[in-house]
């Protein structure tokens, strides 16, 4: 079985209730190789990333877990989520995720639009019902579309799942952990991505080498 990778969890630095020592801990665990802590920001907290980077330091040289500080941006108006992203990147955010517009939150129109136009995004979570034309940017764009572990923003991974097939784009299972019992194994990605309609030969793109594929691009690992 492949080790873990998730590029996408909260800590006590926005809404999570885990320290990313805790996060890291259990990960660890869990069978994880990296997780990225990228919690949730606007125009308002992106100095949150500083926080995440001198929290993570520590864990990424005596742990065996590359921990990959990040942010998430979240409900921020659209047409400012590429100067957001820059600015993130600039604070050392080295994930960079934009909060999709799932099926369960107001998130504001546009936003899915936004992420897919920004190159420095690295991944767009949950993004509900996104259309082909969307799916076919990221593509271009190297933006990785989320299968989302999360209830509630898993209600459209069918649909995010064929619409990144009928175009190729590239998929990742990612947990949004916020609590202690989000974290999830290799096996239990398998089944949430497979559940999702995923074809079993693609497993394995899906779960390891796309994610590592980010990773290596920033050499992360
Ligand atoms: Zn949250
Ligand atoms: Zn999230």
């Amino acid at each position: 079985m492949g080790k873990r990778i998730d590029l996408h969890t909260h800590s006590i630095f926005s809404d999570g209730e885990l320290l990313p020592s805790e996060i890291a801990r259990r990960a660890c665990v869990l069978g994880h190789q990296a997780v990225a802590i990228t919690d949730h920001v606007d125009a308002t907290n992106l100095d949150c990333v500083g926080r995440v980077i001198n929290a993570v330091l520590d864990i990424r040289d005596n742990w065996d877990i590359e921990i990959i500080p990040g942010a998430e941006i979240t409900h921020a108006p659209a047409e400012i989520i590429p100067k957001l992203a820059h600015k993130a990147r600039e604070l050392g955010a080295e994930i960079v995720v934009v909060h999709g517009e799932t099926l369960v939150e107001p998130v504001i129109e546009g936003t899915n639009w936004s992420a897919v136009n920004c190159s420095e995004v690295d991944v767009l979570a949950h993004p509900g019902l996104i259309t082909h034309e969307e799916a076919r940017i990221a593509k271009e764009n190297n933006i990785i579309l989320e299968i989302s572990a999360r209830r509630g923003h898993s209600l459209s991974n069918g649909h995010v799942v064929q619409t990144a097939l009928d175009v190729g784009a590239d998929l990742v299972v990612n947990t949004d952990t916020h609590k202690p019992e989000d974290l999830i194994n290799y096996k239990m990605a398998e089944k949430i991505a497979l559940g999702a309609g995923l074809p079993e030969k693609e497993l394995k793109k899906v779960l390891r080498d796309n994610p590592i594929h980010i990773l290596e691009e920033k050499g992360i690992v």
